[in-house]
């Protein structure tokens, strides 16, 4: 059950995620202060899951003298896991105001148990060099896993994931189905519940952040 040891699943230990967490977490947090915390716990993931980019050098000069500055070279995508994760794809946009955002709309056929995608607009070859996947909930980690796959279909080679709370059983299951995805996480909970449902969790991060 998801190995702490993984180099491939970061859970920054950080107090201001700790402090954010226990809010967005609370039941009695309003829907404004839930989407808020939301935001800033996904700020932090962010900069945490893109410190390794790559960069190239840039010549520019300040009002006194010229240096020698970066640019992020990947080309990026940001891709919500609808709907939750677009409480998480704003303030990723936000961050990376450069990026794309791509959307794969897609359900589980409950009886098949395929996914079926309703929305698929993504270019082959790919627009993008880098799919940053938000979902504030990896549950059983089916969604991610058929994006996930959906996004390589078409060629995209560094696919990362950030989630808020994860049970152990998706991220088992996302690190099986996609080694090669690191994942970054505010917390690793202790379980589903028999609904699917993470405990401790939050609820339903989709109500929760849209106030349904
Ligand atoms: N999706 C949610 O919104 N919450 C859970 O606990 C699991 C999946």
């Amino acid at each position: 059950m998801a190995n702490k040891s993984d180099p491939m699943v970061i859970v920054p230990e950080h107090a201001l995620i700790a402090h954010k967490l226990t809010r967005l977490r609370d039941k009695e947090t309003s829907s404004v202060l839930f989407r808020n915390l939301a935001r800033e716990i996904t700020q932090i993931l962010m900069v945490e899951a893109t410190r390794d980019l790559s960069t190239t050098p840039d010549e520019r000069e300040t009002p006194l003298s010229p240096f020698t500055g970066a640019t992020l070279e990947p080309r990026i995508g940001i891709v919500p896991i609808l709907r939750a994760g677009l409480g998480m794809s704003d303030v990723a946009h936000e961050m990376l105001p450069m990026a794309r955002v791509l959307h794969v709309g897609l359900f589980r056929d409950e009886e098949t148990l395929e996914p079926v995608y309703y929305y698929d607009k993504l270019p082959t070859p790919p627009n993008v060099d880098l799919a940053l996947v938000v979902d504030p909930m990896l549950a059983t980690g089916g969604s991610a896993i058929a994006a996930i796959s959906r996004l390589k279909e078409t060629g995209i080679k560094d696919i990362r994931f950030i989630g808020l709370i994860a049970a152990p059983e998706g991220v088992d299951a996302l690190r099986s189905a996609h080694p090669d995805v690191a994942i970054w996480l505010a917390s690793v909970d202790d379980r589903l519940n028999e609904v699917g449902y993470i405990l401790p969790g939050l609820g339903d991060a989709g109500d929760r952040i849209m106030d349904t």
